[in-house]
């Protein structure tokens, strides 16, 4: 098995993806967004910084994402799925620094693409379970939760994201275009770039990923 990117605007469904990967392949999934959160949790110095920067719409700096990313691609071991990372060509140089040093590849770079106006229909419906992180999504029957606002596995209250508001995601979607454009580019260029269009069911997204890596 192979290592994977995933690029996306927000909100368009690649951590429900990336989690699909784990269960059906035992794929590591590193997503950039629940490791900043995770700080976030725990109080760390760098909490209170970090919280500011998700909370408002804007990209948290490219220090603070890429030693958080290294310090995890050490710990694990086995095919990857690296979700929300690189997000701008100085993160994608450094992501090539650190695979050099530790001896490992990105194998396929998945761009998944999605209309605006269907991206902030999911936003609006999207809910997390604050303990495992699954998505749900009141605005899909398929991925709604067995019982209203509980995860099904930990059964515990949902919540919804402070940044999935129109606003802010309007602002993160906007600083997605502008940075991913030359980052699709670098990627095209080096003839690595694969590109599907998401669909409303995960499964017809998952079975348009797995065409690429198997
Ligand atoms: P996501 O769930 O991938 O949309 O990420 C949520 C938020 O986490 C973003 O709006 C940023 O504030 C932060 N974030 C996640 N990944 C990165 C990254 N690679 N670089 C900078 N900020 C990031």
């Amino acid at each position: 098995m192979k290592n994977i990117i995933f690029i996306a605007p927000p909100a368009t469904g690649k951590s429900t993806q990336s989690k699909m990967l784990v269960e059906k392949y035992h794929y590591n999934h590193i997503s950039t967004s629940n490791l900043l959160r995770k700080e976030v949790s725990d109080n760390t110095p760098l909490a209170n910084d970090i919280k500011k920067m998700i909370d408002a719409g804007n990209l948290v700096s490219d220090e603070i994402v890429t030693k958080l990313l290294e310090v995890e691609l050490k710990k694990i071991s086995g095919p990857f799925v690296l979700d929300g990372y690189p997000r701008n060509i100085i993160q994608a140089k450094n992501l090539e620094l650190i695979l050099k040093k530790n001896n490992l590849n990105i194998n396929y770079i998945i761009y998944i693409d999605i209309k605006l106006d269907e991206a902030i229909k999911r936003v609006k419906g999207r809910l997390i379970c604050p303990q495992c992180n699954k998505v749900y999504n009141t605005h899909n029957n398929i991925m709604k939760p067995k019982h209203d606002n509980i995860c099904d596995i930990c059964l515990i209250k949902l919540i919804v994201r402070p940044d999935d508001n129109e606003e802010a995601y309007k602002k993160r979607y906007n600083i997605f275009v502008n940075e991913i454009k030359p980052l699709l580019e670098y990627y095209n260029e080096k003839g690595v770039l694969s590109v599907i269009e998401d669909s409303l069911y995960p499964d017809e997204t998952f079975n348009k990923i797995e065409k690429i890596i198997l």
